[in-house]
């Protein structure tokens, strides 16, 4: 089956074409379907931030390396136990591309993030079909269409960043970053009751769009004096939640300070391996009491994402649209910024539904 995949280990950003990394499409052997798993022929597959940290060698260096884990399609087959959770072939689903076993140490502790079993089931869905067990497959609401349904996967995260901020309705929330995750836990804070709602963000298209969505106040932090405004817009007391969804090692260095006492601050993103962040263990932890925290994969998230997909607005992370086979080309126009999402239909969509 056609899949996108690393071909190359490297940064796809590299500007020698010797040292750059490579996407192509490659053809890998369709998961043998076991008695709970389901296949799903994949309509849309989107562009994940972190899929160029792939290609830089993150997770691991063997390639090809098949990409995708934000997916939704049409379930074409089911193994003959894979009805639990009403599943019929023809349903539009989406999914969890992480499947949590629910029978390691960590999942008996209601912390499945950390399931040692947590890679059996990582398959590539950037690709004509893909192989889940039936826990990690979801059916779409009515009103939601194949192509927003792709995006589950980044609403849970987005839904899991809101569980980590144990937000108060009234709370003073900053996101950094409007890449598709900060737009996505901004949408979802304003609807857990955030006040002073702000976007941080240099690109001013992608501050817009905040603004179109929920966001009070935007701040240019390269424009503008980020800590002056952050203290304008909370009356001199900073937020009481921060989230990064930037991962930029110099976006992530003020936020501490736009923080409010008793605060949390949420590093919501991949980073470079090996980057330290100054941290005065007085200021920031004794005097202020901040909580800091991270999100690795959103366990326990995806229901209720679901139940959100319909509330949110999705229409401008859905406008580019590429074939499998212009993956290369997607993956350019990823990289460019112009979109806030890029998107790759994985079969001629209209002939699944
Ligand atoms: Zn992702
Ligand atoms: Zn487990």
């Amino acid at each position: 089956m056609r899949t996108v995949a690393v071909t190359r280990i490297g940064s796809l950003r590299a500007t020698d074409e010797g040292d750059r990394g490579r996407i192509g499409v490659v053809d890998l052997p369709e998961h043998p379907l076991g008695p709970e798993d389901v296949r799903i022929r994949v309509a849309y597959a989107a562009i994940c931030g972190s899929d160029p940290h792939l290609a830089e060698g993150f997770f691991g260096t063997d390639v090809p390396i098949g990409l995708g884990h934000e997916v939704s399609g049409v379930v074409e087959a089911l193994g003959e136990r894979a009805t639990r959770n009403g599943l019929r072939v023809g349903d539009r689903v989406a999914g969890n591309f992480l499947r949590f076993c629910g029978t390691c140490r960590p999942c008996q502790e209601g912390r499945q993030q950390f399931c040692e079993h947590i890679q059996d089931y990582n398959r590539p869905g950037m690709s004509e079909t893909v192989t889940w067990h039936e826990s990690q497959v979801y059916r779409l609401p009515e009103s939601v269409t194949l192509l927003q349904g792709c995006l589950l996967e980044p609403v849970s995260v987005a839904v899991r960043i809101a569980d980590k901020t144990r937000i108060r309705v009234g709370d003073r929330v900053a996101v950094c970053g409007g890449g598709p995750i900060g737009q996505l836990a901004l949408q979802v804070m304003s609807r857990y009751g955030a006040t002073s709602l702000t976007m941080i963000e240099p690109i001013a298209e992608r501050r817009a769009l905040a603004l179109r969505t929920g966001a009070e106040h935007v701040i240019d932090p390269v424009g503008e004096d980020q800590g002056q405004r952050a203290l304008e817009i909370t009356q001199g007391r900073g937020y009481d939640v921060v989230i990064d969804a930037s991962g930029s090692t110099r976006a992530v260095r003020g936020l501490l300070d736009i923080a409010a006492k008793g605060a949390t601050v949420i590093y919501g993103a991949m980073y470079p391996t090996g980057f330290e962040l100054p941290l005065d263990l007085s200021e920031h932890l004794y005097l202020r009491e901040l909580t800091l925290t991270g999100v690795f994969v959103s366990p326990y998230a995806f229901p209720r994402a679901l139940q959100l997909l319909p509330h949110l607005q999705l229409e401008e992370m859905t406008q580019a649209v590429f074939d499998l086979e212009d993956a290369e080309r997607a993956f350019e126009v990823h990289l460019s910024g112009r979109f806030p999402k890029v998107v790759i239909r994985c079969n001629a969509v209209e002939e699944l539904v």
